[in-house]
C-alpha cells in the first residue's frame, strides 16, 4: 500500500506553542493547570498529565477554577491556544495564582476585530460554533453586539440590525461555508464588512486534503480526537471529495480488513494531534 501523508497533519503553530508554553511552567518547578483541555486529544493529555500539566475548569471555559490553596502558591493558571473572554480572563486573574496567556496569536487577531467594530457601534456575526470555546471568548469581546451563527437559518433567525454590521470567522471553519455565509448575510447587508479570519493553518488542512486527492488517495484517513472540533470537520470534508474515511484516534482503531482494500490511502490529522500517533497510524497501514 502506497501512504500519502499531508504535509499539514499534526498540530498547527498555535496549538503547538501553547503545549511549550505550558512545558516552559513546568519546567520552571511550577504546576500548570490549563483552563480546560489544553488540547483535544485524549492521548497526548495523559501525556502532557505525566509532565505534571493539569487540566481544571471545563472545555467551554466557563466554570470556576478549585485548586488548593497549597497548589496554587507555585501554580500557573494557562490560557489554552482557543483564547478566552475578556470576563474569563478578569476571573483568571483574580484567582491566587499566576496567569500564562497562550491564547493563539490569530485568535487574539480575531479578538482584536471582534472587540474594535462593536466598540465603533458594529453588530458583529460570528460564523462559528456557540459551543467551541473560541466563539464563546470571541463573544465576549462583542458584548451586546455579538451573534453566532452556523447555519442561513441562523442568519435569518437574527434580529434586524439598524446599524453598520461586520463578520467575523471562527479560525477553524471551512473557507467554502464562511464565503457563502458572508455573501448570504451580505445580501441583507450591502455593507457588510467582512474578515476572512480562517486561519492560514486551517486553510492548509483543507487545501492539504485535496492534495491527497489530487495525488490519488482512494481512501482516506483522518486521525484525531473524536471531540477536536477541527478533526471532526476535516472528516466531514474528505467525505465531500467522494472518498471512503476512516477517523481513528489511534492506530489501533484502523480497521485494516476494509482499508487493505486500497492501493494508495491518504492520511491527514487534526491540529491537535501529535506526531506519535500520526507516525503509528502510517507504519501500520506501510506494512499492509
Ligand atoms: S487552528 Fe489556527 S488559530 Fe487555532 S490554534 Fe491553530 S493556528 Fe491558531
Amino acid at each position: 500500500m502506497k501512504v500519502l501523508r499531508a504535509k499539514s497533519a499534526g498540530f498547527c503553530w498555535g496549538v503547538e506553542r501553547a503545549i511549550n508554553l505550558a512545558r516552559d511552567e513546568t519546567k520552571a518547578g511550577r504546576k500548570a493547570y490549563a483552563d480546560g483541555p489544553l488540547i483535544h486529544n485524549n492521548q497526548m493529555m495523559d501525556a502532557l498529565r505525566k509532565e505534571g500539566i493539569r487540566e481544571v475548569g471545563d472545555y467551554k471555559s466557563q466554570s470556576d477554577i478549585e485548586v488548593s490553596e497549597k497548589d496554587a502558591e507555585d501554580g500557573v493558571v494557562v490560557v489554552r491556544a482557543h483564547g478566552i473572554s475578556p470576563q474569563r480572563r478578569q476571573y483568571l486573574k483574580s484567582l491566587d495564582m499566576s496567569f500564562k496567556d497562550a491564547t493563539c496569536p490569530d485568535v487574539g487577531i480575531i479578538a482584536g476585530k471582534v472587540r474594535w467594530h462593536a466598540q465603533k457601534g458594529y453588530d458583529v456575526v460570528i460564523f462559528g460554533d456557540p459551543d467551541h470555546p473560541e466563539a464563546i471568548g470571541l463573544l465576549g469581546y462583542a458584548g451586546e453586539r455579538g451573534h453566532v451563527v452556523q447555519t442561513k437559518e441562523d442568519i435569518d433567525a437574527l434580529p434586524s440590525f439598524e446599524g453598520k454590521v461586520a463578520m467575523v470567522s471562527q479560525s477553524t471553519m471551512f473557507s467554502h461555508e464562511f464565503e457563502e455565509l458572508a455573501v448570504y448575510l451580505s445580501s441583507k447587508y450591502p455593507d457588510l464588512v467582512v474578515f476572512d479570519t480562517v486561519c492560514g493553518a486551517t486553510k492548509e488542512r483543507q487545501s492539504d486534503l485535496q492534495w491527497l486527492v489530487d495525488e490519488g488517495a482512494e481512501a482516506v484517513v483522518v486521525i484525531g480526537g473524536r471531540h477536536s472540533a477541527n478533526t471532526k470537520k476535516l472528516a466531514k470534508l474528505a467525505t465531500t471529495k467522494n472518498r471512503p474515511t476512516f477517523h481513528v484516534e489511534t492506530a489501533e482503531e484502523l480497521d485494516l480488513d476494509a482499508i487493505q482494500n486500497y492501493d494508495v490511502v491518504g492520511v491527514t490529522a487534526g491540529a491537535s494531534t501529535p506526531d506519535f500517533i500520526i507516525d503509528s497510524v502510517c507504519e501500520k497501514l506501510e506494512k499492509l
